[in-house]
């Protein structure tokens, strides 16, 4: 695959006159590929239509590339394409499953289950069902990220309607046990959702195999489009029972209605197609970019691995620099790499992550960490020069 960064970083911008910064933050989200975004140019212009419009060929044409999208993304996680719910992205899709599957199931009972490692996108529809009446366990994890199994088992119950777990974290690129869940679930018939955000064409995904009941997907983590996503909802053995959110004109069987957005959805489909092709390969290349990082930095001394050593994904390595402030080194490292801190600026104040929280790492730690995401466009070479950067920030804060 000989893939180039899409966008000509030595190029005047009025934004950005001088060389852009290396970009390590493809959790956050990842440059959309030349050839995703040359799938989706057509349904923009020409192929306008609305995929819903059955009386003429504006409209077949959408709706056949609507079906085509369908059914190449259903075949990336082993589903079958009645059951994939466009919606506008990962943050709707776990709104639907989680609030849905509640208002389905009241007859059955009113308990979920989560992780405290979960986004917020799992965690704030949690706790807004906590205000409806609904028991909300979140549970902990273990120093390295990883759900503890005998923990989600002590913690269902008869009347555990759903259990959620991440595929994989977007801070610390954790990756859970879905199988060993799933078949716990299902053992007990409760309904297994996944925030798969993270992990669509970057691991093996089968909702099959796995026993998952309901998947959360989204384009613009996977060098597709943002503002597009998935909710792949079980309609077989067993059926799920999911209240839509949105109504409507009876959209995606009455899931989800408004009009579908066909080239994001065909963005989408180019995106996760061209993501499962390379799949193997990529986790190869990236895993040994990461480490390389890794290895690099380590002689500085004083630096923390947050998350599991090896169950994690291929692109993601966080740490905690002992001795530095993380604001400062984030600073000293903006002109030339673009990065996360293990800290968030929610509503005007700065508070530590609450996944490094969950591990274990006490405020001081997590201020002073660092997440790199690498992806595609990542070459050795800025690897290389992001290290040196790190290395002589490090050095200098601590001096
Ligand atoms: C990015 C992300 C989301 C939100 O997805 P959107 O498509 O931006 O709404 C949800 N969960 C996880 C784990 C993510 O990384």
């Amino acid at each position: 695959m000989t893939s180039s960064f899409p966008s000509n970083r030595s190029a005047p911008s009025p934004v950005y006159p001088m060389r852009r910064p290396i970009y390590l933050d493809c959790q956050s989200t990842t440059p959309l590929d030349p050839a995703v975004l040359e799938a989706m140019l057509p349904y923009f212009t020409e192929a306008f239509g609305n995929p819903a419009s059955n009386s003429h060929s504006y409209g077949w044409e959408a709706a056949a590339a609507v079906k085509l999208a369908r059914e190449q993304i259903a075949a990336a996680i082993h589903a079958r394409p009645e059951e994939i719910v466009f919606t506008s992205g990962a943050t709707e899709a776990n709104n639907l499953a989680i609030k849905g599957t509640a208002e389905a199931n009241l007859a059955k009972g009113r308990h979920m289950v989560t992780l405290a490692t979960e986004h917020s996108a799992v965690l704030d529809p949690m706790r807004y069902l906590q205000t409806l009446g609904f028991e909300i366990t979140a549970l902990p994890v273990e120093p390295d990220g990883l759900l503890d199994l005998g923990k989600l088992e002590a913690a269902l119950r008869d009347d555990t309607v759903l259990v959620s777990v991440m595929a994989a974290n977007n801070e610390i690129g954790v990756l859970q046990p879905l199988a060993e869940i799933g078949a716990m679930c299902r053992e007990r018939q409760i309904l297994f959702h996944t925030d798969a955000a993270q992990a669509i064409a970057k691991i093996p995904l089968d909702v099959q195999a796995m026993n998952i009941s309901l998947m959360s997907l989204t384009a613009h983590k996977v060098y597709g489009p943002k503002g597009i996503g998935a909710l792949y909802v079980r309609r077989k053995a067993p059926r799920v029972q999911l209240a839509p959110q949105l109504h409507g004109g009876g959209h995606e069987r009455g899931l989800r209605s408004g009009t579908l957005y066909t080239p994001q959805i065909v963005g989408f489909a180019k995106a996760v197609s061209l993501g499962v092709v390379q799949m193997a390969v990529e986790a190869e290349r990236l895993g040994s970019l990461r480490d390389r990082l890794h290895r690099t930095l380590l002689p500085l001394g004083g630096i923390i691995l947050n998350g599991h050593p090896s169950q994690r994904l291929a692109g993601n390595l966080n740490l905690s620099f002992e001795g530095v402030d993380g604001q400062a080194l984030l600073l000293a490292l903006q002109p030339t790499v673009a990065l996360s801190s293990g800290s968030a600026c929610t509503s005007a104040k700065m508070e530590p992550s609450h996944v490094l929280g969950a591990i274990g790492r006490e405020a001081a730690l997590a201020y002073a960490s660092i997440r790199f995401g690498l992806g595609r466009f990542t070459t050795e070479t800025e690897i290389d020069q992001v290290a040196e950067q790190v290395k002589a920030a490090v050095m200098a804060l601590r001096a």
